[in-house]
């Protein structure tokens, strides 16, 4: 079994992160602070891009670049590269997979209350042609009521699209359960892991989900603008994609083209290179620290900020859940969030803002206009977390 991270390993690695010098940063949600490995691997390719051409570049780098498909697949539990592609974001990635499954007027989309607003939308949009999207409600700890789901139920049900963790609090979906129920009744059932890779050992054969997104920026500590789908091999050439061009399909005959018959059938030939290139290091990176130490490390780090949080009169905690993740919310008596940011922020420590809109379902329901998000990684320490919380005692009065 693994052991935790010791205070000399957690030193090193926060000598090896140039953004810890600099700021305490509790915005691995938004974007993780990168390792110099992973910075490396990004500027060494630009340099040498700029040296010798970027076609020419990607050329020399095409092994490594493969390379990133498998990591990327090994990293989700995938059966192998063909069953990645790659994107510029998570929304991207999550939106070929959602567009791609056939729906008729009279399906139903099945979802949950902690939706991310960028994949709701995407639910309504579908839903404009007879394709109703319903709400399965959560339990008595917030997260999705599996029974409620498993009574839902029915042929009319062709899609479970869901959230892993939503973007304002540490919930974490009951997804394994999700899957088996999904599993059984032989519904396409799509997870959006965007908060959750990186963080935690995920494997989609016991997640039980056909298709997974994912970022590089936010858990994974990559670079900005590289977004990932896993399809399931036997999925792959089920989905329709909802783009085409020459890369995803070869344009055989002036009438005619073949669309590829793997997941790169969903992507767009143009991208980032260099980006591409620290994604695979920030997955590199984390594998060899091991997901199951992150995952363990982050959930007692985030622990600790809520007890520390919830001790300072007129702070709550609004995290939900019965496991939680890294991110932690919380609201500071009537003190605007923004001020909240911005205080913290003046004491070089990173924190954001979730505002209703983001995750609007979940919001209204519990009457809540905005939330302040503090969300941990394994590099944070115990100090770091003093700090902030010294800092919010004092914006209270
Ligand atoms: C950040 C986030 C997304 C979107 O990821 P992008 O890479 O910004 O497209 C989706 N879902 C959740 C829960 C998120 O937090």
């Amino acid at each position: 079994m693994s052991v935790g991270f010791s205070d000399d390993e957690i030193r090193h690695l926060r000598a090896e992160t140039p953004g810890c010098a600099e700021v305490a940063h509790f915005n691995n949600a938004g974007s993780s602070l990168p390792p110099a490995p992973v910075l490396e691997a990004h500027l060494e390719y630009l340099r040498h891009e700029a040296l010798i051409g970027g076609y020419e570049a990607q050329e020399e780098a095409q092994g490594r670049l493969d390379g990133v498909y498998a990591a990327a697949a090994q990293l989700v539990g995938g059966g192998g590269p063909d069953e990645i592609a790659l994107f510029e974001n998570a929304t991207r990635a999550f939106d070929m997979a959602l567009y791609g499954v056939p729906l008729e007027p009279g399906d139903v989309i099945l979802t949950s209350t902690a939706e991310y607003h960028s994949m709701f939308v995407t639910y309504l949009h579908r839903a404009r042609r007879g394709v109703r999207v319903e709400v399965v409600p959560g339990d008595a700890t917030g997260q999705l009521d599996v029974s409620a789901l498993r009574k839902r139920l029915d042929s009319d049900v062709r899609l479970i699209a869901m959230t892993h963790m939503p973007t304002n609090g540490g919930l974490v979906q009951p997804a394994q359960a999700v899957g088996e129920v999904a599993r059984e009744a032989g519904v396409f059932f799509l997870l959006d892991a965007t908060q959750t890779v990186g963080q935690m050992p995920l494997d989609v054969r016991r997640l039980g989900c056909h298709a997974l997104a994912g970022t590089s920026r936010k858990y994974l500590r990559g670079p900005r603008g590289v977004g990932f789908l896993w399809v399931a091999r036997e999925w792959i050439e089920r989905l329709e994609p909802p783009l085409m061009e020459g890369h995803a399909a070869e344009w055989v005959e002036p009438d005619r083209y073949v669309i590829r018959p793997d997941a790169k059938r969903f992507e767009v030939w143009e991208s980032n290179v260099g980006a591409r290139l620290g994604f695979g290091a920030a997955i590199a990176y984390a594998q060899a620290l091991g997901l199951d130490r992150i995952w363990a490390r982050v959930q007692t780090l985030a622990e600790t900020l809520r007890a520390r949080l919830a001790a300072v009169s007129g702070v709550a905690v609004r995290d939900l859940g019965a496991v939680r993740g890294g991110i932690v919310s919380f609201t500071v008596g009537d003190v605007e969030a923004a001020r909240v940011k911005a205080a913290l922020r003046a004491a070089r420590i990173n924190v954001t803002v979730s505002p209703a809109r983001g995750t609007l379902m979940d919001m209204r329901a519990r009457g809540l206009r905005e939330v302040v998000r503090a969300s941990v990684h394994y590099y944070n320490t115990d100090e770091e977390i003093e700090r902030l919380t010294a800092e919010v005692a004092r914006l209270v009065r």
